[in-house]
């Protein structure tokens, strides 16, 4: 696209996320994830007339919670609003949230970039109910269930301080983490407690003032969000280089096409009547609280990944993959200190654990006292990393003591010149078409004899001997 160099994305994210309280935010019922339609209601969550709300304390906890992990002023004093609009999934016709003074404000998060570490800004984190949810079908019509109606929510709204969908992910796999961390929500997109909606606008390079947003809705899964903003992005510019003018509206991204479509013009925060809701108190919180919380927290995935990195030379890009969960976190650094080569521990989970089903159950299925003396035999070259990977996956599926294996079936790397040798000559001898191929100059050729003498050695020859002995007696022909 032609001009698409002269412009700047700039974006915000709005990311609701259900707190995992045992029950709803102003009332007792249940939370439950796909529980029976409607059995997790009353008449508090239903907005019968003449009910009346009561704070669940849980609830402001985990938002006081998630407000310290992410940096923000904590409100000592906030409180709740009407936000009036009607839509059939808010039975009382309006939702009980924070406007004017939510519970925290002005954070940041940070997030590892290319170029290094970036800081996004956090504007504040709102505590409200969520509404129910609609269920449109072909047979019945639309159908409600109100179960979700009244769990508690909080929305983390970000500064525009994202330039790019990588960023928007890393924002978001971030903040994910850290709530998880936190202990406050069990994140899952597909179940839609976590959901991200995105205001993004472009302006020319150079040019300070933004330009005019548009929100996009309905984006559950990290690889929709990096599409829709792709495509939002490059519609925007094309709509201003043909000369015409970005209307602040709500988007839909459509799936199949990856196209966003428009919904509807963007209310204005005046369009919902706000007021403060005459049927709860204010929200205090005393600084003891605040101390309390902060001294229960988890260590963070930033300050860890940092750890790494200074204790274990291990890659902060790397870091950051190895902080996500927190089980295989906790985990790491119990096995870490028990091998002389942490780095090699890191690169396993890596490069081998990640890459099986569930690889998030590594601390059941592996004990850190085996998974090191692996580490320990792979770094000081007593087998090698094809013998290596074999063990692991052999671990993964019985925790067994690798060095006990080795011992018992022999796996031992040979570093033996002469046995190798031996290997490599049969291999010769067995390849005479590469042994031409490599005299016609193809020296790719060497490789598939090196493939084979590691075969005739069971695997267990040094890899680096091999091919240095190949070259050797090819030379010789
Ligand atoms: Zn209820």
């Amino acid at each position: 696209m032609k001009y698409i160099n002269d412009y700047e994305l700039c974006a915000g994210l709005e990311v609701h996320v259900e707190l995992k309280t045992k029950t709803k935010i102003f009332c007792s019922c249940k939370t439950d994830f796909g529980a029976e339609p409607n059995t997790q209601v009353c008449p508090v969550c239903l907005g019968h007339p003449g009910t009346l709300p009561t704070l669940n304390e849980r609830a402001v906890e985990y938002a006081l919670r998630a407000g310290l992990c992410l940096n923000c002023r904590i409100s000592e004093l906030s409180g709740f609003d009407r936000k009036n609009y009607f839509y059939p999934d808010l039975p009382k016709a309006y939702q009980i949230s924070q406007y004017e003074k939510p519970i925290c404000e002005g954070g940041f998060l940070s997030i590892e970039t290319e170029s290094g570490e970036k800081k996004i800004g956090i504007t504040r984190i709102h505590m409200e109910e969520d509404a129910g949810k609609l269920l449109h079908t072909k047979e019945r019509g639309t159908l409600i269930d109100y179960n979700r109606a009244g769990v508690p929510l909080i929305e983390i709204v970000s500064e525009p301080d994202i330039r790019s969908p990588e960023e928007a992910v890393a924002y978001l796999r971030e903040l994910r983490s850290i709530l998880l961390y936190a202990g406050v929500s069990d994140c899952k997109m597909n179940e839609g407690s976590l959901r991200c909606d995105v205001n993004l606008s472009v302006r020319k390079k150079g040019v300070a003032e933004m330009g005019t947003r548009c929100e996009l809705k309905n984006l559950n899964s990290f690889k929709f969000i990096e599409k829709a903003m792709e495509y939002e992005y490059r519609r925007q510019i094309e709509v201003l280089e043909g000369g015409g003018e970005i209307v602040q509206e709500t988007r839909r991204f459509d799936e199949s096409s990856g196209k966003t479509f428009s919904m509807r013009k963007k209310e204005k925060q005046s369009d919902y009547r706000f007021f403060p809701e005459p049927d709860l108190l204010r929200v205090e919180i005393s600084e003891k609280m605040i101390a309390e919380v902060r001294s229960s927290l988890p260590v963070l995935p930033k300050e860890r990944r940092e750890k790494y990195c200074e204790s274990y030379g291990i890659p902060i890009s790397d870091g950051v993959i190895l902080t996500q969960d927190r089980k295989i976190a906790d985990w790491f650094e119990k096995a870490a200190p028990l091998t002389r080569y942490p780095k090699t521990c890191a690169n396993m989970i890596l490069s081998e654990i990640m890459a099986f089903d569930e690889s998030e159950s590594l601390p059941e299925r592996i004990s850190p006292e085996n998974m090191a003396s692996l580490c320990d035999m792979a770094g000081d070259g007593t087998i090698n990393s094809a013998v290596a990977k074999k063990l692991i996956r052999r671990m993964w599926k019985s925790d067994i003591d690798p060095e006990k294996v080795v011992a018992d079936e022999g796996l031992a790397q040979i570093r033996d010149r002469e046995t190798i040798r031996t290997f490599v000559k049969s291999a010769i001898e067995a390849m005479p078409k590469a042994v031409e191929d490599y005299k016609k100059g193809k020296e790719t050729a060497s490789r598939s004899i090196v493939g084979k003498a590691m075969g005739l050695s069971s695997g267990k020859a040094a890899p680096d001997i091999v091919a240095l002995l190949v070259e050797e007696e090819l030379l010789k022909l």
